[in-house]
């Protein structure tokens, strides 16, 4: 069985954007509204000779963050369940939320590996907005730009490190 790689995070994050580039596909919906991935999308994902399952998820109703947190809350259990290993996307460019909080503490109680990934990082400026991310008490933050590709592939080699 080839590991199973849950993507969670708030909506609009990036999470469809990143499944799209890892998996060289196009099948999940991008869109600047929040919510329009509405289903789990499982995609094919290989990295040098590591082959993996890699999950996007999404689907919530559209509303406030408030109205976000039983769903994302919900996603995160369920992907935790069935993963082998999760990512929790955040967004560089809108910053800490408290859901990301909220998450990060859900993915400590597990025993399953978790990667912080830090999303939207696409210049030199938005470095500094990673500083922000530390203060969540996370050892390793890999910032990426899903839609360029910045730093992708030094995050695929950690994750696919013990595959
Ligand atoms: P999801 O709801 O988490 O699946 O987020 P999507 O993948 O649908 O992306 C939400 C929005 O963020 C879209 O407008 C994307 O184009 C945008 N986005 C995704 N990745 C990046 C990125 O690396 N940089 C920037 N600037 N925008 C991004
Ligand atoms: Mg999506």
């Amino acid at each position: 069985m080839k590991p199973i790689v849950a993507i969670v995070g708030r909506p609009n994050v990036g999470k469809s954007t990143l499944f799209n580039r890892i998996t060289r596909s196009r099948d999940a919906i991008v869109d600047d509204l929040p919510g329009v991935t509405r289903d789990r999308n499982f995609g094919d994902a290989r990295w040098d000779d590591k082959a993996f399952t890699l999950v996007d998820t999404g689907g919530f109703a559209e509303g406030d963050d408030d109205a976000f947190a039983p769903h994302i809350r919900q996603q995160v259990e369920q992907a935790i369940i069935d993963a082998d290993a999760i990512i929790l996307l955040l967004d560089g460019k809108g910053g800490i939320s408290p859901f990301d909080a909220d998450l990060i503490a859900i993915l400590r109680t597990v025993d399953k590996p978790a990667f912080y990934v830090v999303n939207k990082i696409d210049g030199e400026g938005q470095e500094k907005a990673l500083s922000d991310f530390y203060s969540l008490g996370i050892d390793t933050l890999f910032p990426v730009s899903a839609e360029h590709g910045y730093g992708v592939a030094s995050f695929l080699d950690e994750l696919t490190a013990g595959f």
